[in-house]
């Protein structure tokens, strides 16, 4: 295919590793299907689909001359339909053996103890990733839809954002996300969370991990989900789960197969006279198979009566196997064996038959279709796609599936005999009561789980996910309110610039100035000081600055600058020159029945505090872990609601505050005193807060109602952030020079 003359609009999936494995044989390149879950997993949705791959072929570069590596490109390009990246040894040590290996891949699976923080890992990890946008963007168009796979390009999806914001990106990662508690231990946490943000949708095998995920994102970064989506960069970003499938209809045809069938006879054969068992994995730590094999021991310990009636079958197939780890494991797991074999061996009966080397999908179906039980007890696994491959082919429903609760599979398996990997006891109990369970009882549990798997394939799974992706755009942030771009803010200039009188009311906290943690710093530099002074100083202007701030803090920040100030979300008024009034005169008494519910949530939540302001009494959680700040705060409210009824007091939520006050005072009342002191013909109003809801609901529809940031508003318009506020005055201001 030619590159430029790529289809208007392709599908690009993009993951570490091409769906094919290259071997160098003399002079020629051998091309066979990976072995690895996400290969598998797509091969057959790709074959069918017009989508392209991006990916490293899995070949040092260094060791390939210029020619080879162009002669490897076009043959993949033109049989596989794959771009490549190629690394060189010393970027596969530090980015794959390193970072996505050494760091995610260890701690996503909970082994903190093995994980190592390198910056160099990290420096290589960003660089490949960049060099993976590079090679995009010779293949990219916009509007195309990129797919990108799994723990190794987790930077990817905010490289392509910031250079094509307009292409539709997803993201799936197929490992664990773990929970904060681990995630929170990587120094370059951030970056990997705003990275992954770049998408449009971000895919997991199961809700558990998109949960870890949402509160990760919530607790690092401070961004709020709600319904599972997380508002950020001003795009929606939609967090889902679609666990992913197999090849059902493949598996569960295989007795068609003529080949297939004469292995069957042939290890009928070899194993008879024997309950089988099988255990397939990829060696990997986290696949707990010596626990497995300890677990098989005691099984035989325990039951006498297997001596010589039971064969484990353990295909562990080759995987990383220059790391050490893996070398250290491969021994353990040859010592168990034959510790196994020869404690409880016979002459004529090997209980453990161990395969290290890895077997074509065809022999597989031939091993699954000939066990009594299958035993998948990783420690750690993000999905699990044997454990679907076994109940698919047994076409016979027959056969039971053991499988660990900490496989993401096992959430769609529930039939199966679930088990604590950790537990020995519990998988040698789950091993004799798999072997002895009725046909029956089989054929019940495993037809519910084959109904699931045929509806839920590998096809539906990457459908689904496309659908998603090609229904839901980030840029789709929807408000009732119309974004302030620039074409409407030439037409405010204009009627700002023909206005005889002008009020201009601005918020200050969320408005003006970005927040802070600590109420106290977000005081305004002199800039912003001179911007509203000068803005005062033209004639028919007059500039309110409508705060939940008290006297003393815009006495002492703003009350040089000749503008009018009102504080306390309404309760003060202050005219340049003149002295602060209180807009209504009230009654504080209540106080004394509600400070003591508001100090007792202050007790339980750890970080939250109870600010006393002249009328109104305010609990803070902006400090506080913000899962119990949101289930205390339900609390409060509860509790609140009856009381406040009686006391002719209201409750005002805002930014991270729930306040008590008066329910005459709000800042519309305060505001409608300056707005019916003069005929004005340009009204602007700005601000962020729930509390600015009151100001705008006074406003005519002529009013430049602003909301800053992108929630619900009866404003008219909205603005992104403080700085664009802030330009938007700074505009006004200059186009009287
Ligand atoms: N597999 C294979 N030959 C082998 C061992 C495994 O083809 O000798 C395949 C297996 O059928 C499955 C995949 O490799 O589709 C392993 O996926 P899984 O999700 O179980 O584990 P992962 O390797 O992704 O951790």
């Amino acid at each position: 295919m030619n590159e430029k003359n790529a289809p208007a609009s392709q599908i690009l999936f993009v993951a570490n590793r091409l769906p094919v494995t290259i071997h160098l044989d003399g002079e020629q390149f051998q091309f066979t299907p990976s072995i690895g879950g996400l290969a598998t997993g797509l091969k057959s949705y790709t074959e069918e689909q017009n989508a392209t791959w991006l990916g490293w072929p899995g070949l040092a570069s260094d060791d390939l001359t210029s020619s080879q590596i162009k002669q490897l490109d076009q043959e993949l390009l033109e049989k596989y339909r794959c771009h490549t990246v190629h690394l060189q040894s010393d970027e596969m040590e530090l980015f794959y053996h390193g970072f996505s290996n050494s760091t995610l891949w260890p701690l996503f699976h909970y082994f903190s103890n093995l994980t190592q923080y390198q910056s160099g890992h990290w420096e290589a990890y960003q660089a490949v990733n960049e060099r993976f946008l590079d090679k995009l963007a010779a293949i990219i168009q916009n509007g195309d839809t990129v797919w990108i796979h799994d723990y190794q390009l987790m930077l990817l999806p905010g490289l392509i954002r910031n250079r094509y914001p307009d292409c539709r990106i997803g993201f799936f990662l197929h490992i664990p996300f773990p929970s904060y508690e681990l995630f929170r231990l990587i120094p370059w946490r951030s970056e990997l969370l705003f990275g992954l943000l770049g998408s449009d949708l971000i895919g997991f095998h199961t809700y558990d991990y998109a949960r870890h995920f949402l509160s990760s994102v919530r607790r690092i970064l401070g961004l709020e989900h709600n319904l599972n989506f997380i508002n950020f960069d001003h795009r929606r970003i939609k967090i889902d789960v679609f666990p992913m499938g197999i090849d059902y209809q493949r598996f569960s045809t295989a007795i068609e197969n003529k080949e297939i069938r004469t292995e069957m006879v042939e290890m009928l054969r070899k194993t008879r006279g024997t309950q089988v068992i099988l255990s397939v994995d990829r060696l990997d730590y986290t696949k707990g198979i010596p626990e497995r094999l300890k677990a098989y021991a005691l099984f035989l310990e325990q039951n006498e009566n297997y001596k010589e009636k039971v064969t484990l079958i353990l295909i562990v197939a080759p995987s990383r196997t220059s790391v050490d780890t893996y070398d250290g494991l491969r021994r353990e797991i040859e010592e168990l064996v034959s510790n196994i074999n020869g404690s409880h061996g016979t002459m004529g009966w090997v209980p453990v038959w161990f395969f290290f080397r890895s077997f074509t999908i065809e022999n597989l179906m031939a091993f699954y279709q000939n066990s009594d039980a299958m035993l998948v007890t990783p420690l750690r696994d993000g999905m699990n796609l044997v454990a679907k491959e076994y109940i698919a082919s047994r076409f016979d429903k027959q056969g039971m599936l053991i499988i660990s609760e900490t496989a993401g599979a096992a959430s769609e398996l529930g039939e199966a005999i679930l088990v604590n990997p950790n537990d020995q006891q519990q998988i040698a109990s789950a091993i004799k009561r798999a072997l002895e369970m009725t046909r029956l009882e089989q054929m019940e549990r495993n037809g519910i789980m084959h109904q699931r798997l045929a509806r839920y394939d590998v096809r539906v799974w990457a459908r689904d996910f496309l659908d998603k992706l090609a229904r839901h755009s980030s840029h789709d942030l929807k408000t009732d309110t119309i974004s302030l771009d620039n074409v409407q803010q030439s037409r405010l200039i204009q009627s700002y610039d023909k206005a005889h009188k002008r009020l201009i009311l601005l918020d200050y906290d969320g408005t003006l100035k970005p927040f802070t943690d600590k109420p106290e710093d977000a005081w305004p530099e002199e800039e912003l000081q001179q911007l509203l002074q000068q803005l005062q100083a033209v004639e028919q202007n007059m500039i309110v600055l409508v705060s939940g701030r008290d006297r003393d803090f815009l006495e002492r920040w703003f009350g040089q600058l000749g503008i009018a100030l009102i504080g306390s979300h309404g309760l003060w008024i202050k005219n340049y020159g003149a002295d602060w009034q209180m807009s209504e005169s009230l009654d504080n008494s209540w106080k004394a029945d509600v400070r003591p519910v508001l100090e007792l949530y202050m007790d339980r939540t750890p970080g939250s505090l109870v600010e006393e302001k002249e009328h109104s009494l305010a609990w803070h959680y902006r400090r506080c872990e913000p899962e119990l700040a949101n289930i205390r705060l339900n609390e409060l409210r509860d509790a609140l609601i009856s009381l406040v009824a009686s006391l002719n007091v209201g409750i005002l939520e805002g930014n991270k505050v729930l306040e008590v006050k008066n329910t005459m005072i709000n800042k519309g009342r305060a505001a409608n005193q300056f707005l019916r002191a003069e005929p004005y013909d340009f009204v602007l109003a700005a601000g962020d807060d729930v509390t600015d809801e009151d100001l705008f609901a006074i406003l005519d529809d002529k009013a430049w109602s602003i909301k800053v940031g992108k929630q619900h508003s009866k404003a008219r318009f909205s603005m992104p952030d403080p700085i664009a506020v802030r330009l938007l005055l700074a505009e006004m201001l200059s186009s009287h020079r």
